[in-house]
């Protein structure tokens, strides 16, 4: 049914005005004043509304095997959040261990997805080690539409890679055009750090954040910066947490080397506070990189603010209570991750827009554009034109609401955000021309995500 939405404000990264929006099929069409829709068309008053370009989440977990447990969602389950939240594309990190075969993994994450994610997605591959083979089955998974790797430097011995191993990583990167994300911690330095604390008895969660302190960080993100450097490679260092290692990342760019940044929503909202908690409650924070001392925030903001961080993901990663307390004898056995992806359009639009932290552009840049941009997905998704996919966002800026675990969609018993309020969330959600979400509630389809297959850049 074609789909025509009169008088809402467009906001795109780039430009602000009022118009209408018309879908045909599952795209974008027509945009102008007073624009006529056929019998049948499905008509949407926007007035007083914004409308953004779906949202995108460029960092995810939903399937995961992890710390002797399984994150809770299914795709079902997480698009539906997701697509509540305003995001209608999401990239899952596709994360094999050391152990796995690397196609099977990817055939594997594949399948979980195909025909039970309502909105669109694709998927970082994990490069978890590199042998002979990996480079065959790499070029494989890239022929199938996968533009970016990912590589751990920490987790030793489950995801982590050797220098070795991430070299090799980069150099094939290279060649193929994609780009490689990367999540940095000194892998080696963590594990003695854990070891030296639980040998103290220091067990609790609050042990967590000095097990990986921002130094741990700062060298992870400083050696990537220097392989990226050494190989002429596009990199992206996922979830950066902090001052320090924001530093080596701006030191790095200063001398042009192609790095990116995403940082995700609990560092901008969340301090380390909260994992200090007694028991389960400091438990339900406890993620990689941690949440940090608060000062760390506000260079977060700012950092955002100015382009210099450039994403926003969640790194959602939901673990239940019960899987929390898994960790109850050992910090180091609490499953990392705090569930995100319904929560946060609207806590940055909240915390960043509303509390005048962060430009609306830049909002719309940092939560959509700019992760098309980087992943292959610009300009049918991040943007409102003629010619895109209609993955439309209506958002009612006059909303207010409260967080809360007792209404949200992701499968999981607790929110990290309990309580927080937020002023503003989407009236209506499309995906590819039509209606998923209308005011807070899915009407959609189940099983309406494509998987996007996605050119390599060429940075
Ligand atoms: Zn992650």
């Amino acid at each position: 049914m074609p789909l025509l939405i009169r008088n809402a404000e467009i906001v795109t990264a780039d430009g602000r005005y009022h118009a209408d929006v018309y879908a045909e099929g599952e795209t974008v069409t027509r945009i102008g004043r007073d624009l006529e829709a056929p019998p049948g068309a499905e008509i949407i008053d926007g007035t007083g509304k914004l409308l953004f370009p779906g949202f995108i989440d460029p960092h995810v977990h939903i399937y995961l095997p992890f710390m002797a447990t399984f994150a809770k969602d299914t795709h079902q389950t997480a698009s539906v959040a997701a697509l509540i939240g305003g995001t209608t594309s999401y990239i899952e990190m596709c994360c094999p261990s050391r152990l796995d075969d690397a196609l099977e993994g990817y055939q594997l994450w594949k399948s979980k997805a195909e025909g039970a994610s309502a909105c669109d997605y694709s998927f970082h591959m994990s490069v978890t080690k590199f042998e002979e083979g990996t480079e065959g089955q790499l070029r494989e998974i890239v022929a199938d539409g996968i533009s970016s790797f990912k590589i751990f430097l920490a987790y030793k011995n489950f995801f982590g890679v050797e220098d070795g191993e991430m070299y090799q990583t980069l150099q094939l990167a290279k060649k193929l055009g994609v780009i490689v994300t990367a999540h940095c911690e000194n892998a080696e330095l963590v594990a003695r750090l854990q070891q030296g604390l639980l040998a103290e008895g220091k067990t609790g969660p609050e042990w967590h954040e000095p097990s990986r302190p921002e130094s741990v960080e700062a060298e992870g993100t400083h050696r990537f910066a220097t392989f990226l450097e050494a190989t002429r490679t596009a990199g992206y260092v996922v979830h950066l947490s902090c001052q320090k290692a924001l530093e080596r990342a701006m030191a790095a760019k200063s001398r042009g080397v192609r790095l990116w940044i995403e940082s995700v929503l609990p560092h901008f909202l969340l301090d380390k506070t909260y994992a200090e908690r007694p028991g389960v409650e400091g438990m339900k924070h406890v993620m990689s990189p941690p949440l940090r001392q608060r000062q760390n925030q506000d260079v977060l903001w700012d950092a955002l603010a100015n382009g210099f961080v450039d994403t926003v993901g969640t790194d959602h990663c939901p673990f239940d209570v019960a899987q929390k307390a898994l960790g109850s004898e050992a910090f180091t056995q609490i499953p990392n991750g705090i569930p995100g992806i319904e929560e946060r359009v609207n806590l940055l639009y909240t915390y960043g827009v509303k509390r005048g932290r962060l430009d609306l552009h830049r909002f719309v840049d940092a939560a959509s554009t700019r992760a098309a941009r980087l992943f292959g997905l610009f300009p049918r998704k991040g943007t409102i034109a003629v010619g895109s996919d209609a993955d439309l966002v209506l958002y009612d800026p006059e909303y207010r609401g409260v967080i809360s675990a007792a209404t949200q969609h992701t499968n999981c018993d607790y929110s990290g955000f309990e309580g927080m309020s937020i002023e503003g969330r989407p009236s209506v959600v499309t995906v590819r021309g039509r209606v998923q979400v209308r005011d807070g509630k899915f009407v959609g389809e189940h099983g309406r995500g494509r998987l996007l297959k996605r050119e390599p850049v060429y940075f």
